[in-house]
Parts: structure tokens; C-alpha cells; sequence
């Protein structure tokens, strides 16, 4: 047993009701939330549920309206210096100082993470060969392709060794062999006592890799808990399409079988 999934040692991250409101609408709505430390952990809802809202206020880059958010023990708000030194983060939109190289962006990632230049080489070396990066080090990253950037900012927050990675969206755009790569590494840092936390649209992804899942609709927690638990006697597809209501209605649409040409 790894240190980290001991009895006793704090979750890895823990929100309690953590709401955030855009203007007059709500976006996420009290969320209870607790990620034990060495999970595999999916956050999955339908477009609009609150998951980047609520990956955000995790990652300390949005503030929330109310409630708490504690990483690893750590209070976020009161101590954000060393709750977000345990987080590596991918943002949802991938924006970065993309005028610059992969290694410089690399480079940066790990000294302003406190790293010595020394292990920072040493590191982006080995990521880049992970990532399968290290031909386009040198190519400035606003000429990367999604896939690529995706791949570039997430080396980027691993760098620093974090205990939580929180992931908006890992496999959206990365082609198969990638995500397949990026789900080994992922999972060896989980086997070593790591903890992921990751939003995806990938039902049957979720469903292979995940230990536990939490569906967030309209910004509130309706399941939450291990995959089988979570999908019962179903398929965690069916599960979320039930849980996320009714399918959108066809009617309206029939001008677009008339094809206009
Ligand atoms: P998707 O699966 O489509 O990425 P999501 O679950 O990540 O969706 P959020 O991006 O968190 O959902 O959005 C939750 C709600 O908050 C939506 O109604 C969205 O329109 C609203 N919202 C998100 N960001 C903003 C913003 N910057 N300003 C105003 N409203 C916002």
C-alpha cells in the first residue's frame, strides 16, 4: 500500500458545497464532491453541466461564488500557494503562450513550477518521448495541430510531479495510438498513487479506465460512485442519457430532408 491510499491520509480532493453563478444563471450548484487519493476519477455530463466551471474553481482559476475546495488537505482559498503546487492542470481551452517552441513552453512550465533547468531538460526530454513530441520540440506551438497542443500542455503539467492531475478533456482531438499512450502513463501514475481527475464525453473510456465516476447535470451532482455502482444494470451510456433527460426532439427539423438544390 503506497503511502498515499493509507487510512487516515486526506482525499486527494474534496469540494463541499461549491457553487459558481455567471451573471444571473447558475452553473454549478452546490457540488459535494470527494476524489480519493489514488483514483482514476471521471467527471461526465452533457454539454453545459458545469465541468469546466467546476475544473476551474479546482484548479484555482476561477473563484467560487461559495463553498470550499480542499486539495489534499489543503484549503484552496486560504492556502492557494501550496494547494495548487499539488495540481497539474489541463485547461479546457487550450490557450498558451503558443509563440514558443515546445521546449521553451516546456521549459517554463517546469522553472516557474521551481524545477532546477538541469532536472527541467532531463524532464521534457522524457515526456517528449512519451508524448511522441520530440520532433516537434523545436517547432513553435501555435503550428502544432489540436492533438499535438493537447499533447504539449499536458506533458506540461505533469512536469512537476503532481499528486492530482486534473484533465479537461485529455482525449478530445489525440488520435488513437496517443490515447493510448497517454492512458498507460496515466494509469502508471495512478498504479504509483497519483490521482486523475478528468472530464470526457468518452462513455466507454470512462468505463475502461475509471475507478469512479460522479454525472453532473445542470451543475448538481445526481450519481456518483464507483463505475459499477454508477451504471448499475446498464451500460454508463444508457446510465447518462437517463440521468441526463430526454433526448432532444427531432420535430421542427423535417425542412432539412427536403434538400434545397
Ligand atoms: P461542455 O461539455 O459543453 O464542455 P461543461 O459541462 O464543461 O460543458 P461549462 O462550460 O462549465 O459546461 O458551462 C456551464 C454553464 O455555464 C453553461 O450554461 C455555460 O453557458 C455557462 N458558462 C460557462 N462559462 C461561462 C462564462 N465565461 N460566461 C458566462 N456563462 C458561462
Amino acid at each position: 500500500m503506497t503511502p498515499e491510499t493509507t487510512p487516515g491520509s486526506p482525499p486527494a480532493l474534496v469540494l463541499r458545497g461549491v457553487s459558481r453563478s455567471y451573471g444571473g444563471s447558475t452553473a454549478v450548484a452546490g457540488l459535494d464532491l470527494t476524489v480519493p487519493a489514488g483514483s482514476f476519477y471521471g467527471l461526465v455530463g452533457p454539454n453545459g453541466a458545469g465541468k469546466t466551471t467546476t475544473m476551474s474553481m479546482i484548479a484555482g482559476l476561477l473563484r467560487p461564488d461559495r463553498g470550499e475546495i480542499q486539495v489534499a488537505g489543503i484549503d484552496l482559498a486560504r492556502n492557494p500557494r501550496a494547494a495548487k503546487a499539488m495540481l497539474g492542470v489541463l485547461p479546457d481551452r487550450l490557450r498558451t503562450f503558443d509563440r514558443l517552441t515546445g521546449r521553451q513552453l516546456l521549459y517554463y512550465y517546469g522553472v516557474l513550477r521551481g524545477l532546477k533547468p538541469g532536472v527541467v531538460s532531463q524532464r521534457i526530454a522524457d515526456l517528449a518521448r512519451a508524448f511522441d513530441l520530440t520532433e516537434a520540440l523545436g517547432r513553435v506551438v501555435s503550428d502544432y495541430s489540436a492533438g499535438m497542443t493537447k499533447k504539449v500542455m499536458l506533458a506540461g503539467a505533469m512536469i512537476h510531479s503532481p499528486r492530482l492531475l486534473v484533465l479537461d478533456e485529455p482525449f478530445e482531438a489525440v488520435d488513437p495510438v496517443s490515447s493510448a499512450n497517454i492512458l498507460e502513463i496515466l494509469s502508471a501514475y495512478v498504479a504509483r498513487g497519483g490521482t486523475v481527475l478528468l472530464s470526457s464525453h468518452g462513455m466507454d473510456l470512462i468505463e475502461r479506465v475509471c475507478t469512479r465516476v460522479a454525472v453532473i447535470v445542470g451543475g448538481q451532482l445526481l450519481a456518483e460512485g464507483t463505475v459499477d455502482e454508477v451504471r448499475g444494470e446498464m451500460t454508463l451510456e444508457q446510465r447518462f442519457v437517463e440521468l441526463s433527460g430526454e433526448a432532444t426532439s427531432m420535430e421542427g427539423l423535417e425542412w432539412l430532408h427536403t434538400f434545397s438544390d
